[in-house]
């Protein structure tokens, strides 16, 4: 299962996501998941299916995030060389912090370096959405009944700010600072390893593996939620791998993995 989620005609809709002949398709209708009200009030059901859908290339759609979170759960230092290449120890159990929804930014939306910070970084990763809510998850039980599946996104740092705050609720939280998309897919195999990418105006600038998790994904979803119930459709981002750097305007930044697309954002001065 992929979806997205996406504009047409003034009206919000999610679609499934398929491959043709090489490229990104969005080949039909999907139902909204439950989380979505806003979807539910516009449409007044699960569905749009009120009108034929003629397949649309997931390059021309006007997409927005493919997820509608009550919260954003973000990993830090899950990667031992990102830890080491800010000058951090290896952390003994997962270092949590939020963004606020209100950071989030669809695929192809811009960044906005905010004249507060100096210095403001990308960082790449995978991101987890939840299928349905948890509380107290035990790491040695199947965390693919809680997943709905997965998609990328960018946690935007302002590191200066980072820095010089005890809490990192500025330097991670201002509008913009969450892009995520451009689909959500259920088909990844994280026990073969996922290759997470950043490309910043066509260099590779990050290149991680999953399997070089700190912390993998059964014992995340157990240290969130011993503190907090998680939502259907919330998002955790997992960390990002070693190789960050600062943004400037006019850039384009890119995170993708095989099968999740490319997730490509522009930068401006705000
Ligand atoms: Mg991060």
């Amino acid at each position: 299962m992929r979806y997205c989620r996406f504009l047409f005609e003034g009206s919000t809709h999610y679609g499934k996501v398929d491959v043709r002949a090489g490229e990104w398709w969005i080949v039909d209708l999907a139902e909204a998941p439950e989380e979505d009200l806003a979807f539910r009030l516009q449409h007044g059901r699960a569905t749009s299916w009120s009108f034929d859908f003629e397949p649309l290339s997931l390059a021309e759609a006007d997409l927005l995030p493919p997820v509608t979170p009550s919260k954003i759960v973000c990993v830090g230092r899950n990667y031992r060389e990102h830890a080491q290449e800010l000058g951090n120890e290896i952390p003994k159990e997962p270092l949590l912090f939020f963004k606020p929804p209100s950071s989030l930014l669809k695929p192809r939306g811009v960044v906005r370096l905010p004249g507060l910070s100096e210095r403001v970084d990308f960082e790449g990763e995978l991101a987890m959405v939840i299928g349905k809510r948890v509380r107290n998850f035990d790491a040695t039980a199947d965390w693919h009944t809680v997943v709905r599946g997965f998609t990328l996104a960018n946690d935007i740092s302002a590191r200066d700010l980072q820095k010089k705050d005890a809490q990192w609720t500025r330097a991670k939280g201002f509008d913009t600072f969450c892009p995520v998309g451009p689909l959500v897919s259920d088909e990844l195999n994280l026990d073969a390893g996922v290759t997470i990418e950043t490309r910043v105006n066509g260099e590779l600038r990050q290149r991680g593996t999953t399997k070089d998790f700190i912390f993998p994904i059964a014992g995340v979803l157990e240290t969130i939620t011993a503190a907090m119930t998680l939502e259907s459709g919330d998002l955790v981002l997992t960390g990002t791998p070693s190789g960050v750097g600062p943004l400037k305007a006019g850039d384009v930044v890119e995170v993708s993995a095989a099968g999740l697309g490319v997730l490509a954002n522009t930068v401006e001065a705000d």
